[in-house]
């Protein structure tokens, strides 16, 4: 079996996986070079992209994670023995956490390959660099793919830009609101001091990518491709107006009534878990 892979504008391709409408991107260089972003969840999915890739003629040359949540480190042998990119900050994350977050992904599917998981490469450029630091991926992915690294969701989460579409990882969805990092397994003690703001600062960074890189296609870790320049700006307004509600309702003294948000998104129960979760944390903090 092969993976329907959808080409959103020329030579970037996306793939759709049956859980959680997650999104795995190939970006392929006219020599057949492919750089694969988050793969997939179920080691079937990665097995049968590599099916679909090398159906075309193709071949991975690089794999890239844009963070470090388990459902983005996976990998299989079957996509190649080729090095798998990530931040230097996503990597350590993942590091200080590994076994809880092997434990999600082999829930998930104990068909995944422990000694793959999470075994990435740092994107040397980006060791110490500042928020919103763009760099080349360089060789061996294909020509003309940047990251951008930001703290926003997790840890060293990059985006990658190329071919005027922006990969953005878990952020910029139609499905979930924006998700704080709040700290590994919801860990409260190890999360940032201001994930909101870092939130805020990442959207900046990725708008701005977006300007200078003409991008007119965003794909999201989890839900539709946007394609065209107003739905792609109609993705930032959408979480720049949950962020806001957020923060006022954060700010709200303890135990007053708040109006329920109007987000669209909400109406899945597990957002709006997620969302009362983040509620909750950024009411500690506040309170
Ligand atoms: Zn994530």
């Amino acid at each position: 079996m092969s993976r329907d892979l959808a080409e959103v504008s020329p030579g970037v391709w996306v793939a759709t996986a049956a859980i959680w409408t997650s999104n795995t991107t190939v970006v392929v260089d006219d020599d057949g070079g492919a750089l694969v972003i988050d793969p997939g969840i179920t080691r079937t999915e990665l097995d049968s992209l590599a099916d679909a890739i090398h159906g075309r003629g193709w071949r991975v040359v690089a794999g890239l994670s844009t963070h470090p949540h388990w459902d983005h480190v996976l990998w299989a042998l079957s996509l190649g023995d080729v090095p798998r990119f990530a931040s230097p900050a996503a990597i350590a994350a993942l590091a200080s956490d590994v076994e809880r977050c092997w434990a999600e992904a082999s829930s998930v599917d104990p068909a995944h390959d422990r000694a793959l998981f999470g075994a990435l490469t740092p994107i040397g450029r980006l060791a110490g660099a500042p928020v919103g630091t763009e760099v080349p991926l360089g060789l061996p992915a294909p020509h003309h793919c940047h990251v951008v690294s930001h703290r926003a969701h997790a840890p060293g989460h990059v985006a990658l830009v190329a071919r005027g579409v922006l990969v953005a990882g878990d952020m910029l969805s139609d499905v979930e609101v924006p998700l704080l990092d709040v700290g590994p397994g919801r860990d409260a003690a190890r999360a940032p001091a201001d994930p909101l703001a870092d939130y805020e600062q990442a959207l900046d960074v990725l708008e701005r990518a977006v300007a200078v890189h003409d991008v007119d296609v965003l794909v999201p870790g989890h839900g539709t491709v946007a394609v065209g320049r107003p739905a792609v700006r109609r993705r930032f307004e959408a979480d720049r107006a949950y962020l806001r509600e957020l923060r006022a309702a954060s700010a709200g003294r303890p135990g007053r009534g708040q109006a329920p948000m109007a987000d669209p998104r909400l109406a899945d129960a597990w957002v709006a878990g997620e969302h009362a979760a983040q509620a909750a944390f950024l009411g500690a903090r506040h309170g």
